[in-house]
């Protein structure tokens, strides 16, 4: 069996899930499982309702209901034909009956809770999973609705639940298995779940991508497809490098890695059940189907071209601790890490020297009381706006010479700081920020256009 997981933007309107049906039917002989999210941005326009609900605003809330029901209603109408929008009419009309009787209720107590609240966003993919399953049907799927609440099983951290992994094992074998085996099309919601008492959860936003990686775990898929609207992961920011060009396989590491940078195609922890059990996960593009997309596997294969990408992030600022008062004393940078834990600020970059430490840190408005208890045990000169720029590959383990050729390439930009990082996949320096577009250019085209390059597995 395969898991296909449909996002928001996949699902989004009628042509959206038009698509999504005759992808899922080219791989039918596959026997795929369907997981979709809520159509695009109706789980912020949940959130939304609910908070106004929270607030004491009725009118408010029920408004913004009113709209998602007619968009629902909208989609569905285009989709199902006269007859089969008939009955299914009703069946919409009974969830937003509800979920406004919920809303009238929040908003007359004037409180939201995490539990409540994850009451109203779970409506997104329970609506959009049993849309796509009477879409499926009226184009010849034989598909069938399963409520994740039954399967996905988790503790009862409202927001951002555990799955329990043993009971969903248990419950995706009884439940989804006999219906792959029936020759039947299930279509269950990501993101959404239920404690073992039935109470409803959610498994944190961005959450179905985890669903399908734990359901695939499950059911020992042979992949899991994340169809989005992209064509995969990319060598580069295309906006600063047009020559940045997709990624055919990328280790999971390394897909970790880059997360940092603001991956928007997936956060990789997410698929981490598939990748432990082995499960390739490919990333697709819903509007563009025959792109092969990026494939994230276990461990990556070896590659012709040193680095899988580049990313970088901008707003971090350097500190500098200066500590000749204590000449690095055991014991100091205990001290001086303190000072970052006590602000709940994490650390990313640091280099240290005889006499010296610096680190980086995203630059937020703490920054100069960090500074100020730092000045308490050393002296302390901060600098912003620099960014942190990461080659990332599974190659750098084994080749030699690398820092130097960086260097080479970067020309007369100038590097404030480097590190090669223990996981010994990536290579990080920090420069102005002002001078990433040209320090990526660079890079990209001394380390991906030699024509061994574009061979990218
Ligand atoms: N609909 C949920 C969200 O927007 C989950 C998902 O799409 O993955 O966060
Ligand atoms: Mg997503």
């Amino acid at each position: 069996m395969i898991v296909m997981k449909f996002g928001g933007t996949s699902v989004m309107d009628c042509a959206a899930i038009q698509r999504a049906c005759s992808i899922v039917r080219e791989r039918i002989d596959r026997k795929p499982l369907v997981v979709v999210s809520a159509m695009a941005k109706v789980t912020d326009q949940l959130l939304a309702t609910a908070k106004a609900a929270g607030s004491g605003d009725r009118g408010k809330a029920l408004e913004l209901s009113r709209a998602l029901r007619e968009r629902h209603h909208e989609t569905s109408r285009q989709l199902l034909g006269a007859v089969e929008y008939e009955r299914f009419h009703s069946v919409l009309e009974q969830e937003f009956d509800t979920l406004d009787e919920l809303l009238r209720g929040i908003a007359a107590v004037g409180e939201l809770t995490p539990r409540t609240s994850d009451y109203v966003v779970s409506y997104g993919e329970r609506l959009s999973s049993k849309i796509c399953t009477a879409a499926f049907a009226v184009m010849g799927l034989n598909s069938a609705l399963v409520d994740a609440r039954e399967v996905m099983i988790t503790d009862g951290q409202h927001g951002k639940a555990v799955p329990l992994v043993d009971e969903i094992d248990c419950r995706a074998q009884k439940i989804i298995a006999p219906l792959l085996a029936e020759g039947r099309v299930p279509v269950t919601g990501g993101f959404i779940g239920a404690t073992k008492d039935g109470v409803q959860t959610t498994i944190g936003r961005g959450g179905s991508d985890y669903s399908a990686a734990l359901f695939g775990a499950a059911l020992n898929a042979e992949v899991i497809e994340i169809w989005t609207d992209v064509d995969g992961m990319l060598t580069t920011d295309p906006k600063i490098c047009p020559e940045a060009h997709r990624i055919k396989v990328i280790g999971f590491e390394e897909a970790a890695e880059l997360a940092y940078f603001g991956a928007k195609v997936l956060h990789p922890a997410t698929v981490l059940p598939a990748v432990r059990k082995n499960i390739p996960v490919r990333v697709l593009n819903s509007r563009n189907p025959s792109n092969e997309g990026t494939l994230i596997v276990a461990r990556a294969p070896h590659s012709k071209s040193l680095f899988k990408a580049i990313a970088a992030k901008k707003g971090i600022t350097i500190i500098d601790v200066c500590a000749t008062r204590m000449l690095m004393t055991h014991g100091f940078l205990r001290q001086l890490f303190e000072v970052f834990d006590r602000h709940r600020c994490s650390v990313d970059v640091v280099a240290t020297s005889e006499v010296s430490v610096s680190v980086t840190v995203e630059s937020s408005q703490s920054t100069p009381q960090i500074v100020a208890d730092l000045e308490q045990i050393a002296d302390v000169h901060y600098k912003e706006r620099n960014a942190i720029v990461c080659l990332v590959g599974e190659s750098i383990r084994e080749t030699a010479g690398i820092a130097a050729q960086i260097f080479t390439a970067l020309g007369n930009i100038n590097v404030r700081m480097i590190s090669q990082g223990a996981s010994e996949i990536n290579i990080t320096f920090v420069i102005d920020e002002e001078q990433v577009p040209e320090a990526i250019r660079r890079l990209h085209k001394h380390f991906f256009s030699a024509p061994d390059a574009n061979i990218f597995d």
